[in-house]
């Protein structure tokens, strides 16, 4: 199968719409997002309604594959699969684990295969690519048997996002990706750091589920567990009502009110106090998170900033490492204002900081194409590595 025969449909199902894209080979043909699914006021009544309308609207001729973004694989899924019975049964399984989206990601699943039975299907994860980190990243210190017990663990996610920055840091640095050590920082709405050792994830901010890490749009990240009690014991709250302050009442949103990264800069600009205490905050996340995964990989030869604000705002890169230059980390004024996927340290500088434009529906297409001709692609993205190839100083 030649990569520029493919005819590839990506679809990335979530709880009330449907992103999709149809690809050429690695050109984008069509696309488009359907939106409140299940909501009164005419949206589609459900995902089946909505994948028809899709479908009914794109030339389909010659469709190769469609791959699915799913967003929790568990410890099951350490590579894409080709969806059978036992696939979708598995995804299934995975709910507790991801009660927002995996229902979605399944729904879209069931009907295109309903849709296009003649169609291979393919999955691919969110948690994959972070299958790699040992189970000193993966473990939380708690009882190993509640743990076991009830899946606790760091699974880790936007897998696709910083497999496709880390190998796209690697052309950019004209260096091989099994021989680089990259720090990938995820800024959209969502947010993740992740240090990638040799192409292989070896340590992520997203834990047991996306509300860890890195200050979101709307999500806390890191905070001390006792806050939950306290809110329950003191302050009356239901278990609900902390999730739903902790996912979508938190983070920018929480201290500003905005959960837009653009309205937080035009404030802090203004010299409001609020948005440069939020700037502030989210920046020094950030810089911790460098720092620790600096300590863990021992050697870093980029770090780079993708998604919305890691790919569009020179104001938080350059705040995020500040005062980093004795970790052999710059970043240059005139290169950081620039535009494109390119390196914006000095030329001098031991670390390469770099900017890279997420692609996770073309490394989607990649990875359903990879799946079919049963071939891998290049090291860690997304497959497993025998136990003897990991990095020995941070097993
Ligand atoms: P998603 O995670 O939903 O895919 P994106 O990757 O598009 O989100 O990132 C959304 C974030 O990017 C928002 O906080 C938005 O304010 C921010 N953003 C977009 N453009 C800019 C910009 N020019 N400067 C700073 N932040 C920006």
């Amino acid at each position: 199968m030649s990569g520029d025969a493919t005819r590839i449909l990506v679809l990335n199902c979530g709880s009330s719409s449907v992103k999709y894209r149809l690809y050429a080979g690695r050109d984008a043909v069509a696309g488009g997002t359907v939106e409140r699914i299940g909501e009164s006021g005419g949206g589609p009544v459900n995902h089946e309604m909505a994948l028809r309308e899709v479908l009914a609207g794109l030339d389909l001729t010659g469709l190769t594959a469609v791959g699915h973004r799913v967003v929790h694989g568990g410890t099951l899924f350490a590579a894409p699969v080709l969806v059978d019975d036992t696939v979708v049964a598995a995804i299934q399984d995975l709910i507790p684990l991801a009660p927002l989206h995996n229902p979605a990601n399944l729904a879209g699943i069931e009907v295109a295969r309903q849709l296009l039975p003649d169609v291979p299907q393919v999955a691919v994860f969110d948690t994959a690519f972070h299958r790699t980190i040992p189970e000193a990243g993966a473990t939380y210190a708690i009882d190993l048997a509640v743990a076991e017990r009830f899946g606790i663990r760091r699974y880790g996610f936007h897998g696709t996002s910083h497999a496709y920055v880390s190998r796209r840091t690697a052309v950019l640095l004209d260096r091989p990706y099994e021989e680089i050590n990259t720090i990938s920082l995820h800024l959209g709405n969502g947010a993740s750091a992740c240090a990638v050792a040799g192409g292989l994830s070896v340590a992520t901010s997203m834990g047991m589920s996306p509300l860890e890490g890195l200050v979101m749009g709307t999500r806390s990240g890191d905070l001390d567990p006792t806050i939950i009690f306290h809110l329950r014991r003191e302050g009356g709250f239901a278990v609900d009502d902390i999730d739903d302050l902790l996912n979508y009442r938190s983070g920018l949103v929480g201290m500003t009110g905005d959960n837009d990264m653009r309205a937080v800069l035009r404030r802090r600009a203004e010299g409001e106090p609020a948005a440069s205490l939020a700037f502030d905050v989210y920046s020094r996340r950030i810089k911790g998170y460098v720092g620790a995964y600096y300590a863990l990989l021992g050697r870093v030869d980029a770090i780079t900033f993708t998604a919305g604000i890691g790919e569009k705002s020179p104001e938080i890169r350059a705040a995020s490492l500040a005062g980093l230059e004795r970790l052999g980390i710059a970043v240059d004024p005139q290169r950081n204002a620039g535009r494109g996927d390119r390196v914006i340290s000095p030329p001098e500088a031991e670390v390469a900081v770099c900017v890279v434009a997420t692609d996770e529906e073309l490394e989607i297409v990649e990875e359903t194409v990879a799946v079919l001709e049963h071939r891998q692609l290049p090291a860690g993205t997304t497959q497993p590595v025998p136990e003897p190839e990991r990095p020995k100083a941070l097993s």
